[in-house]
């Protein structure tokens, strides 16, 4: 999964970014409006964490423009405290969700995954697809009750999936939403990872579609 975070305030900004990369998210970063707006229209992305007081460009008109696009992506929004005509002006604007500042950030990562499987037609945070479950709350990976041991790329890479059962992904997709901009993004890679999650995994479990992508099976 890859949250797109808009926050001008830099020590906010690093706290934020170390908090989703350690909750296993691939994070993209901009400090003002302009560069989040480009981002968020040009890149793929799950989420957005986005601050509405910024620089050049302010929050509220980054999400009317990435709305009036017909951008649908989950946009969480930050309000500055006590501000409640903020909070209205960001949902009218086509927020999903707002956190007034200061918040803890175990709540922001509630709502960052609430949004993530809401987005895709998902209501419980525990992820089950027959005797494989994914917590998205304590990252834990399960086969039949036993911990399945995974790395954080192997786990981005079976949750994205795990949001999406039976649905086909491309290997175009899955590295466009498990790495950032930044990464070295080397189109083998996701098939090193798949071989990995199979060797961890019931072989069977990603099926592989041929020309178009992997699927993921319920293990037997
Ligand atoms: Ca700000």
């Amino acid at each position: 999964m890859r949250v797109l975070l808009v926050e001008d305030d830099p020590t906010l900004r690093a706290q934020l970014r170390a908090g989703l990369q350690e909750a296993g998210y691939a994070v993209d970063e901009a400090d003002n409006g302009r560069d989040g707006h480009h981002l968020g229209s040009t890149e793929s992305f799950d989420a957005v964490i986005l601050d509405l007081g910024l620089p050049v460009l302010d929050g509220i008109s980054v999400l009317m423009r990435w709305r009036g696009a017909g951008l649908t992506l989950p946009v969480l929004i930050l309000t500055a405290r006590d501000s409640w005509h903020e909070k209205v002006a960001g949902i009218d604007a086509g927020a999903d969700d707002y956190l007034a500042k200061p918040f803890h950030m175990e709540e922001l990562l509630a709502r960052v995954r609430a949004l993530i499987r809401r987005a895709q037609g998902l209501a419980s945070p525990l992820l089950q697809c027959g005797a494989l479950a994914l917590d998205t709350r304590s990252g834990r990976v399960t086969l039949n009750g036993q911990l399945v041991n995974l790395t954080s790329h192997e786990y981005r890479l079976l949750s994205y999936l795990m949001h999406r059962p039976g649905t086909v992904v491309s290997r175009t997709e899955l590295t466009e939403h498990l790495y950032a901009q930044d990464f070295d993004r080397d189109s083998n890679t996701i098939e090193v990872f798949v071989g990995r999650l199979r060797r961890k995994l019931p072989p069977e479990t990603i099926e592989t579609v041929r020309g178009l992508g992997y699927r993921l099976a319920a293990p037997p």
